[in-house]
């Protein structure tokens, strides 16, 4: 039995023995090559479910649409390790209860799709420390190299023109499982704090501030580059961070539900007189 049925045949189990009340997975999208998300309630529809290497997406962003876990019911998804991860941070920002939270796991490598055992976010702990090491793909680690071998100056030049393109869409913004804020600053109009209009001073704050935002929560999933319509090489900068964060805190984003998020926290013995 391929993959794919073998998730079938266990979300219908889950929907009609009632441990969950909703499946949300893949379905075909508008090309052969693409899927979107689809939200299964009852075991006579799990034949809209698709599992494939197209399947990329992390799907973990719809855990936290609003009110869909306050009524303490359980909700299983399918998530690649990008999105356990993501859990766990959720989890560890008291954005959702791990426990409502049954995962259908799965892993991509190349056009082989393969199950992963588990189905708590805490059963994955082993996987997660693999995952330390493991990086961007070769082409966005070759892009990676090449900004990191540029000077201050040049990078910075290189970022002004990537940000002159975002049209601030905010599909970015949308698109991540990390920000889950009901209202973000930059929809706040009163006071104005980002600049709404797309020119250089207001992408800069905006991208800039996104990602600061993101420091040691960004689980490399590529949504936000995915979804960028002009094309920003989002992960990259996201990925800085990320190491930044690593070297110097040793923090890995969603390692488990009980990790600390690294900047909302602190060491009552930290050397720098600003914690006390
Ligand atoms: S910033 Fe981008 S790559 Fe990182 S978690 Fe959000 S969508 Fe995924
Ligand atoms: S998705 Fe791209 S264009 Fe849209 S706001 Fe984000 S960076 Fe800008």
């Amino acid at each position: 039995m391929g993959i794919q049925e073998q998730y079938r045949n266990e979300a219908a189990e889950l929907l009609s023995s009632g441990a969950v009340k909703l499946v949300i997975g893949y379905g075909g999208g508008s090309t052969p090559d693409r899927r979107r998300p689809v939200f299964v309630r009852s075991a006579e529809e799990v034949s809209r479910l698709v599992l494939d290497s197209y399947c990329v997406a992390n799907l973990s962003a719809y855990l936290i649409s609003e009110g869909l876990l306050s009524d303490g019911k359980n909700v299983a998804v399918f998530l690649k390790p990008d999105g356990i991860r993501s859990v766990n941070i959720l989890s560890a920002e008291a954005q959702v209860n791990p426990d409502q939270v049954v995962i259908l796991g799965f892993n991509i490598e190349g056009e082989q799709t393969t199950p992963l055992p588990g189905r708590k976010a805490a059963d994955y702990a082993p996987l997660m420390e693999s995952l330390r090491s493991s990086g961007l793909s070769p082409e966005l680690q070759r892009e990676a190299d090449r900004l990191e071998q540029m000077s201050a100056v040049e990078r910075f030049d290189y970022w002004k023109e990537q940000f002159a393109k975002c049209i601030k869409c905010y599909a970015c913004r949308q698109v991540c499982p990390m920000c889950y804020c009901r209202r973000c600053i930059v929809d706040v109009n009163q006071p104005q704090w980002i600049n709404t209009s797309s020119h250089t001073l207001g992408n800069f704050e905006w991208n800039i501030v996104r990602a600061f935002h993101l420091a040691g929560r960004c689980v490399a999933c590529g949504g936000c580059d995915r979804a960028c319509p002009v094309n920003i090489p989002l992960r990259l900068i996201n990925h800085r961070m990320s190491k930044e964060t690593l070297d110097i805190f040793g923090h890995f984003p969603g390692e488990s539900a009980d990790q600390k998020p690294v900047l909302a926290t602190f060491r009552q013995d930290d050397p720098e007189t600003f914690i006390l």
